[in-house]
């Protein structure tokens, strides 16, 4: 049967159209991935297919969700054989879409766009209960300051928020020449997994998530100062950090994230 090529439509750089050309980093991230046949993988972005093809050649159940119609078209005229269950694309934007009503446990596995890397993140961990794992393609600078040590010039409140939701490793390089068009940036692949026992404890995780963000916020004054300057009561802070025996000339990206965990719970207990 004669099937009608798919129609050359130019990237759109406003939805981050840099595709993946390089089938070694594709073999690299579907490793990393440990795909296994029947398992349910999310991706975010197919573009061109370029994982979409890997994850349904080692026998994942795939749901990709595109915001590109053309691109859309595209998958479906170039993969006319594949259809539910193994493939679902679904049209519509990531961001919106409702992995609440998806039964995990899930992989998620996807080059993301640069402008929508955090807030799909967030939006993600949201589910973590029923993720296993996630394998996403970032702007290095991105994935630098996720998998962040403390002490570091990169480690911030994106770093504590996340690692508090899950264990980061940056994997591995991407070099721009790996795409086509050639994003300006490098790009990193990097592992999270959620952590098994959920998130960290903490009574009130909107508390937690304040804290620190506050802890950040000015982030050359030192923590008191910043947790001051952010609406938290100069007294409960000081007061936190003596009972806890913590230094209160330290700054913000010198806590760890169990640092952070006891500092909110000792503010939240006396404000
Ligand atoms: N996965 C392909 C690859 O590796 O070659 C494409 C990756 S490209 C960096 C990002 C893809 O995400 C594009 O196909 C783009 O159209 C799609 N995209 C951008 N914004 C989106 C959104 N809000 N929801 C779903 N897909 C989106």
């Amino acid at each position: 049967m004669k099937t009608t090529p798919p129609a050359f439509t130019r990237p759109r750089k406003s939805w981050g159209q840099n595709f993946l050309i390089d089938f070694n980093i594709q073999r690299k991230i579907l490793d990393l991935a440990e795909i296994k046949r029947g398992e349910h993988v999310i991706e975010i972005g197919p573009g061109r297919g370029m994982l979409t093809r890997g994850l349904l050649e080692r026998k994942a159940f795939v749901t990709a969700i595109e915001i590109d119609p053309h691109l859309v078209d595209r998958i479906r005229k170039e993969m006319p054989s594949v259809g539910p269950p193994d493939f679902e694309l679904v049209l519509g934007d990531a961001l919106r879409y409702p992995y609440e009503t998806i039964q995990g446990p899930y992989k998620v596995v996807a080059n993301l766009p640069y402008n929508l890397s955090t807030p799909v993140l967030f939006r993600l961990l949201e589910e973590y209960r029923q993720i296993k794992m996630m394998v996403l393609m970032l702007q290095r600078e991105v994935a630098e300051r996720l998998a962040a040590d403390v002490g570091t010039k990169r480690y911030g409140a994106l770093t504590v928020t996340v690692q508090y939701c899950a264990d980061v490793r940056a994997a591995f390089e991407v070099p721009p020449s790996c795409f086509r068009p050639r994003p300006r940036v490098h790009s990193t692949v990097i592992l999270l997994t959620p952590r098994s026992n959920g998130r960290m404890p903490v009574q009130d995780e909107s508390f937690f998530l304040k804290v620190v963000k506050g802890a950040f916020a000015y982030r050359r004054k030192r923590v008191v100062n910043s947790l001051v300057e952010s609406g938290f009561s100069k007294e409960a802070v000081l007061g936190s950090l003596e009972k806890i025996g913590l230094d209160p000339g330290r700054r913000g990206e010198t806590f760890s994230l169990s640092e952070f965990l006891e500092l909110a719970k000792e503010i939240g207990r006396l404000v």
